[in-house]
């Protein structure tokens, strides 16, 4: 699978981030190809004087000219792919989940960059981000097939980086039933979801150990759900006796919020669901919740973006501390990959400063373990959630 034919050197002493075993190469460090290669091909990365540092997918076309897979000489077949996602899968068996919504392969945390899978039950759904895993994507699909036998598969390729890798976007069934619809459980929590028209690759999977700490917390009390998507959270702690508010922009989304409310014996009458822009409800409603969640969609999806999202944090982080009841909790998220935990930290301490309102950190929360971040690859990283307690 490897193209012998050519291979990439680098330029003088731009060798450290390979050593310290970053899988992005970017263009700026490159000195020449030396043969022929096509996009997407795999192959391998030299020093200048020629020495073995790693092997990868190219593409000219983009930021990333290499992504990394190895890191020591290895022969690229598709054992090799089968071993990476045989692990992957492994790992997470091992982890010991209550839940059948997981990620089964992160991209560069395991091995495999540009490549999301996850499970949804007997479904998978795959989220392709580079030129090289596209052009392997019918092998991939023939190993996941061998290791899982899944009723189906789905692809949504729908990152924003896709034009400048020179891909175009996808969603589609792969293989099983046209329209997949699954049921998935977290804990005793049960979530129906729609793996093609649903957000994201169905559902918000990242978030699992952050709904459940919020079902306890909740419970047998006022939670109040920004952008509540299809209930999770809501629903976590609606099962522990919470009264609950769900407050979302989509009416598909809340319709089947409801929906998920019934499948778990709740009667959504019983709860309120506002279809509505979280910034004007917010600033609107009475002070009556005792947990409040703020779970907002990426406001920086590029790094342009940074100034204006982070105002957009402060604002809704302000009023939601404003809105508070007097030794409330909020849990507010952030799942921008360029907003990092210092700055999301001063932010929220502008914004506590802006409420007028005493604020203290009780925790800082991540996604969960089946979605690992490599320490060589810290921009794995996106979702960062504090705890807060509004006094
Ligand atoms: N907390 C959810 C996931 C939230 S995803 C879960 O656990 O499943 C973010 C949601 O915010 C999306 O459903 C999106 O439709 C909604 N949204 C985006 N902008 C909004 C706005 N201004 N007001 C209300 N909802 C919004």
């Amino acid at each position: 699978m490897e193209n012998q034919q050519a291979r990439l050197k680098l330029k003088p002493g731009r060798e450290k981030s390979v050593q310290g075993r970053h899988p992005w190469v970017f263009s700026g460090a490159i000195a020449t190809l030396e043969g022929e290669a096509e996009p997407g091909d795999l192959l391998t990365l030299v020093s200048h004087r020629g020495e073995f540092l790693a092997q990868g997918f190219y593409n000219p076309h983009s930021q990333i000219v290499m992504r990394l897979i190895s890191f020591r000489k290895a022969e690229l077949n598709p054992d090799f792919f089968r071993e990476r996602l045989r692990a992957a899968i492994q790992f997470r068996q091992n982890l010991k989940l209550t839940s059948n919504a997981l990620r089964l392969v992160h991209g560069e945390a395991d091995g495999l960059p540009g490549l999301v899978v996850d499970a949804y039950g007997p479904f998978l759904v795959l989220q392709i981000s580079c030129l090289g895993m596209a052009r392997i994507k019918p092998l991939l699909l023939e190993l996941l097939h061998e290791l899982l036998q899944p009723e189906g598969m789905i692809e949504r390729s729908e990152s924003a980086g896709l034009k400048e890798e020179g891909l175009e976007p996808v969603r589609a069934v792969l293989s099983g039933p046209e329209a997949p619809r699954t049921e998935v459980f977290e804990d005793a929590a049960r979530f129906s979801v729609d793996l093609l028209a649903g957000q994201k690759t169905g559902f918000f999977i990242d978030q699992r150990d952050n709904r459940a700490l919020i079902g306890r917390l909740a419970a047998g009390k006022r939670l109040l759900n920004c952008f509540s998507y299809t209930g999770g959270f809501s629903l976590h702690a609606a099962l522990k006796g919470a009264q609950t508010c769900s407050v979302e922009i989509s009416e598909p989304a809340q319709e089947l919020a409801r929906e998920n409310f019934r499948l778990n014996g709740l009667n959504p009458e019983e709860h309120q669901f506002v279809t509505a822009n979280v910034f004007d409800y917010l600033r609107q409603m009475e002070p009556e919740f005792d947990v409040i969640v703020l779970d907002p969609p990426a406001f920086v999806k590029h790094k342009s973006h940074l100034k204006q999202a982070t105002r957009a944090y402060q604002d809704i982080n302000r009023i939601a501390m404003r809105q508070s009841v007097a030794d409330g909790l909020l849990l507010t998220c952030s799942c921008s990959h360029y907003l990092d935990w210092e700055l999301f930290q001063k932010i929220l301490f502008s914004a506590a400063t802006e409420s007028g309102r005493q604020v203290q950190i009780l925790q800082r929360l991540g996604h969960p373990p089946d979605h690992p971040v490599s320490l060589f690859h810290p921009e794995g990283e996106y979702l960062k959630a504090f705890l807060l307690r509004v006094l």
